[in-house]
């Protein structure tokens, strides 16, 4: 896999601003959304970036600037994207689970907002009848997705109201006359097969003909990217042929064409991603011979949690002869980041390098074993620039209150 940022880059950022550092290749992010716009140009397709993936501000307003919406998953990612510059009509509040004075919030700022359960659903009818558009999330009891963690529109899962509801939906929206603009589906992260897409759009085009307002169809995010050698990533120009025809095939009841929704997280802002580490040990036992780089899952979190697997390269030592390492982190509970990976051999104060790490990697960070959140540094025209200093110790205290 051919790298935008070169090894000479990565080491000069990180003696530049120390280690571990997050580094974003902007650049790496507009080709992603070309990809995405290119290949659906013959569509009325609109895309909003899945922002809990990557809420940097400059990342936000590097991605308004390309044009791109913006899905928020929480009223401070509302926020911040407005603080972003964002229009309120390019923000879209995917909720889940929230309390209805989050959804009051953000109808006074604005954004569009999907509702996902029956119960805020009715409140919100209660309160603004038809005087505010509003879309409902579905959950299409689809099973996609990597792995049952990122899985979500399937028959257990939390996340939207299940479709098997629809009358129980219907009578709510007759009740209180309720201006549906749109219906939303999200089934998973990381789904490579477009058939699921398809399906998406068949299990709604059973339910449109009721909604007769209805202007936008969203059919979520979780386009798979590669990580390991050999992945393949979701085929985006076969998505937008299958999702083109799906709505040939059925044409809007109400007359206007509907316009496609897609909330792209990963696919927009994880390659771009550099996570860079030096290596503070190698331990040698019958097991493994241990690599402990000055990171943990408190600064990327995925192998641990979703047994994700990243691409890490010795880049100090690109010529050494290749061995086998366990590379873990340096805090108290086992993080593994890879077992029995080949690596350039490795010495003490070697840079390494995780690929693919701009979705849900610095994101996700925390300051477990009260250490310091990496510093993020953007690359843009050729140039590095600081976006997030490196905690110091003073945000280890901030907001404590001593009372002892
Ligand atoms: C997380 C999320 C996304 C983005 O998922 P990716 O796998 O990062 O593309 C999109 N929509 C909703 C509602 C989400 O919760």
């Amino acid at each position: 896999m051919s790298e935008a940022l070169s090894k000479e880059q990565l080491t000069a950022i990180a003696t530049q601003y120390g280690t571990p550092v997050y580094v974003y290749h902007a650049e790496t992010i507009e080709n992603q959304y070309r990809k995405l716009s290119s290949a659906f140009r013959n569509s009325n397709t609109v895309f909003f970036y899945a922002c809990k993936a990557l809420t940097n501000i400059n990342i936000l307003k590097h991605v308004k600037q390309l044009g791109a919406n913006v899905d928020c998953s929480s009223i401070n990612e509302v926020k911040l994207a407005l603080y972003a510059g964002f229009l309120p009509e390019r923000v879209l509040y995917t909720s889940n689970g929230i309390a209805f004075s989050e959804i009051e919030e953000a109808k006074a700022l604005g954004v569009n907002i999907n509702i996902d359960s029956l119960s805020n659903l009715e409140k919100f009818g209660k309160k603004f009848g038809h005087s505010y558009p509003v879309g409902i999330r579905l959950r299409p009891n689809i099973m996609a997705g990597g792995n049952l963690k990122i899985s979500t529109g399937h028959e257990k899962s939390k996340f939207g109201i299940p479709i098997d509801q629809i009358d129980q939906i219907l009578q709510v929206v007759e009740q209180h006359n309720l201006h549906i603009s749109d219906l939303h589906i999200h089934t998973g992260s990381e789904i490579k097969d477009v058939d699921v897409f398809v399906k998406g759009i068949e299990v709604l085009f059973s339910i449109i003909p009721h909604f007769k307002e209805l202007e936008f169809i969203d059919l979520g995010g979780g386009f798979k990217v590669p990580y390991k050698e050999g992945d393949v990533g979701t085929d985006i120009d076969l998505l937008a042929e299958k999702v083109k025809a799906a709505f040939d095939n059925h044409p809007n009841p109400g007359g206007k064409p509907l316009q496609v929704w897609f909330e792209p997280g990963k696919f927009m802002v994880s390659e771009c991603g550099y996570f860079v580490t030096q290596v503070n040990v190698i331990k040698e036992t019958s097991a493994a011979s241990f690599v402990s780089v000055d990171s943990g899952f408190n600064h990327l979190i995925r192998p641990m949690f979703y047994d994700a697997y990243h691409r890490i390269e010795n880049i100090s030592n690109p010529s050494g002869p290749l061995k086998e390492y366990a590379v873990v982190g340096n805090i108290c509970e086992t993080d593994t980041f890879a077992w029995n990976r080949k690596l350039n051999e490795v010495r003490e104060g070697d840079l390494l390098v995780f690929y693919n790490a701009g979705a849900y990697g610095f994101e996700m960070s925390s300051q477990f074993n009260s250490r310091f959140k990496p510093a993020e540094v953007l690359v843009k025209n050729g140039a590095p620039h600081l976006i997030r200093k490196r905690d110091v110790f003073e945000d280890l205290l901030r907001n404590q209150v001593e009372v002892l």
